[in-house]
């Protein structure tokens, strides 16, 4: 497209006290952008000031629209005009509420952010979306359990065909093993609540949007989001839907309680686990599986196996919950006695006041006690040992049964481990790989991938097997774009909980096969219609893209030559900063666009200038948050925003350096465990690339504390501005790039 650019200035918010306005509106004149068609305006998203704009893209043929204003994380709806590209300046935040006024340092950040946006929008072309053709808007929803069928029961809700696939004869998953569930209203009256599963199953089998298939598994999953082919293995034989999205709802089995031989379970017939426990009520009265006599005095131990780094080292969430509810069962008989004994009573939100009913009740005792074992106490009785109980420091009580609180272990972490064996014994050799192949059984996949990435979705270490989700952001997204996980398989959770959860992923699956249907991105640019355009004639068969993608968007041909999957891409731009050859490109962001922008900067020769690229997700937000609270910034710095520092390639860098930029500062996602980055592993993947840029530094020889990154939270505004201003002193310190006299 030939681009007619058009530059409008805001004076309102406070820039136009902060900076000569006029004089930044001569600065933005050049061969690129006419004196005419710069303009000035005292609010310019009031109405008047959009007309303005609206006015000359349909009278003097504007297509290229630069706003120099507020950051562009507000606005954004108002400084939408279709069919124009437009790039937000941000001398808002970053100018007029970070910077003293009226200084000539100020006026010249202001100047530099203007030519910087001006060079984006030059360089910048607008994204035409790649809809693919014949995709589909079925959603598979894998595990028949209550969070499945919810699942698929809000999908069908909303007008979607649903493929629901169980793998066992029946639907209802575990909550067919419940004599009752958890109440949710009401803490007093009805004492226990029917699960009501029945009453779901048939919904979900008489609703003609769902195709149910039971005693079936999932053979191979093969495609991308919205051209997905899933071949079901079904009791007559293998059958293939076209599937859109993908709901994994496979839930979870409880922990294996022969591992806790201490309490006695498998020693003791009078020792169960919680789920055995429902059978014996559903029966009526509680009896004792020794000799059939009803049970008059039930322990019940809490955290049996759960937060035990020996076992399950997260707490599994619903086990207390699940205690009170069982307690009732044995207060059936008003001459019973329920003791449950807890490390710490875990009742989140309203079930406090179920906890506090327990409480009320006299034939319910609770005490805190770590319990050290379990022993026959004669006739079928035993003998639970505890220490530090409210009740003394060392105390011994008799049960006539007891009862193991049991924690949820993710179907999914058996996959994972086993492929986890897998890939170290690979990197062994050969003959490692296979005696782990001859030797370990291969657990149930659930997905079965056909992704060169694995099979399954994988799960970061600690992650104990729970599918692998950003849970602070967006909960039931996994690595692998288009499948959602919903339920226990999440995270650990109740059968209400799981409710709620299955609606939430059936929606993320929606919001998907909407996206793709429009060449949109899903989470979190769900905006962008660019998409990954390397120039494969250039492509050396690296695989270094293919491999570092966050998200296994990447396939590769028998050459090694990458092939990218366009609907499994989130546009993070990883593969861009992976590619030694510069060719991954976006309509808007690309190796070249970047390293324009750099190169816009003016570096006097007497002034320090610091480059900073920053996150958008967490460091951006926190930056304009800093400017919101007016914390000043040395006006030394600019920043330029990435999508995510995993497209950071290190020839800016060395370019900038050579331009005379005296320092060059990363900001990006914590990363770890607990990982905040919205492209999972974006800023860890740039920090390895980082480590490379000694050599850098060396061939120019030039200081390594000219370079450092930096990882924040969003919440971390307040600090940010300290951290950097303390990397600019220290670049102070060294003194000049000697590269600015030459
Ligand atoms: S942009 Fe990100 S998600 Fe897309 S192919 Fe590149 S690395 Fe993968
Ligand atoms: S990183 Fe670049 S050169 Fe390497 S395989 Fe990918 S596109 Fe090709």
């Amino acid at each position: 497209m030939d681009k007619k650019f058009g530059v409008y200035i805001c004076k309102g918010c406070g820039i136009g006290d902060s900076v000569d306005i006029e004089k930044l509106a001569k600065s933005a004149k050049s061969g690129t952008v006419k004196e005419e068609n710069i303009k000035i305006h005292d609010i310019l998203c009031s109405p008047d000031g959009l007309q303005l704009i609206k006015n000359d893209i349909k009278k003097d043929g504007i297509n290229t629209v630069v706003i120099a204003a507020c950051s562009p994380r507000v606005k954004y709806e108002e400084f939408d005009f279709s069919g124009c590209m437009t790039e937000r300046v941000n001398i808002r935040e970053f100018v007029a509420w970070m910077q003293l006024p009226n200084t000539d340092d100020t006026q010249s950040l202001a100047e530099d952010y203007l030519s910087m946006g001006v060079v984006r929008a030059q360089k910048g072309e607008l994204p035409e979306p790649a809809i693919l053709e014949n995709l589909s808007s079925t959603i598979l929803v894998i595990g028949g359990g209550i969070t499945g069928m919810t699942s698929a029961l809000e999908a069908a809700k909303a007008g979607y065909k649903v493929v629901l696939v169980e793998k066992e004869p029946q639907l209802g998953g575990f909550a067919n093993k419940l004599y009752k569930k958890i109440p949710t209203r009401d803490y007093k009256e009805p004492l226990i609540v029917d699960t009501e599963i029945e009453k779901v199953i048939q919904e979900v089998e008489s609703n003609p949007n769902i195709t149910v298939y039971k005693s079936s598994k999932i053979e191979k999953t093969v495609g991308q989001p919205g051209l997905y082919d899933v071949t079901i293995n079904t009791s007559s034989g293998p059958v293939t839907e076209k599937i859109g999205a993908i709901v994994m709802a496979t839930g979870w089995i409880p922990y294996d309680a022969t591992k806790l031989d201490y309490l006695g379970y498998g020693k003791f017939k009078n020792v169960v686990t919680n789920i055995e426990f429902e059978d014996i009520a559903r029966k009526g009265t509680i009896t004792r599986p020794s000799d059939g006599k009803e049970a008059t005095k039930v322990a019940f131990i809490q955290c049996a196996g759960s937060r035990d780094p020996n076992h399950l080292p997260y707490c599994s969430s619903m086990c207390c919950a699940t205690s009170l509810k069982q307690a009732r069962y044995v207060r059936q008989n008003s001459e019973a006695l329920a003791m449950i004994l807890y490390k710490d009573m875990r009742t989140p939100g309203r079930l406090e006041a179920f906890y506090m009913e327990a409480q009320n009740d006299p034939g319910i005792m609770l005490t805190k006690a770590d319990v050290k074992g379990v022993s026959d106490a004669g006739n079928g009785n035993l003998s639970v040992e505890m220490e530090n109980t409210l009740l003394g420091e060392k105390v011994k009580v008799e049960a006539d049964l007891v009862v193991l609180a049991t924690g949820m272990v993710p179907t999914t972490r058996a996959p994972q481990e086993y492929l986890d064996g897998l890939t170290l014994a690979a990197t062994k050799g050969d003959d490692a790989k296979k005696a782990y192949l001859e030797s370990t059984p291969k657990p149930e996949f659930i997905l079965n991938l056909d992704y060169r990435q694995g099979p399954e979705i994988p799960s970061l270490e600690g992650a104990v097997g729970f599918a692998d989700s950003n849970f602070i952001c967006f909960q039931y997204e996994t690595r692998r774009t288009g499948v959602y996980a919903a339920g226990p398989v999440r995270q650990p959770m109740n059968m209400t909980e799981s409710q709620e959860d299955a609606a939430g992923a059936a929606f993320k699956a929606i919001q998907c096969i909407d996206h793709v249907a429009k060449g949109m991105a899903v989470h979190p640019r769900a905006w962008d219609l660019t998409f990954p355009d390397p120039q494969l004639i250039r492509c050396t068969a690296c695989k270094r893209c293919t491999e570092e993608c966050p998200f296994g968007a990447i396939e590769e041909d028998a050459k090694g030559i990458p092939t990218f999957m366009l609907n499994r891409c989130r546009r993070c731009g990883t593969c861009m900063g992976a590619c030694p050859e510069r060719i991954v490109s976006f309509k808007d962001y690309s190796v070249d666009l970047i390293g324009s922008i750099i190169k816009s900067i003016d570096v006097p020769e007497e002034e320090f200038r610091v480059v900073c690229l920053v996150c958008e997700n967490d460091a951006y937000p926190a930056l304009d948050t800093a400017g919101l609270n007016r914390k000043t910034i040395d006006p030394s710095v600019r920043f330029i925003p990435m999508r995510c520092l995993g497209g950071v390639n290190l020839v800016w860098i060395a370019d900038a350096f050579s331009k005379g930029i005296d320092g060059f500062l990363l900001i990006g996602c914590k990363f770890g465990e607990n990982y905040q980055c919205h492209f999972v592993k974006g800023s860890e993947l740039a920090s390895v690339r980082f480590e490379k840029i000694g050599e850098t530094l060396n061939r120019l020889q030039l200081e390594s504390d000219r370079v450092n990154m930096m990882q924040v939270a969003i919440s971390e505004y307040d600090k940010l501005p300290e951290m950097i201003n303390a990397f600019v002193a220290r670049v102070k310190e060294i003194g000049h790039n000697p590269f600015k006299e030459m």
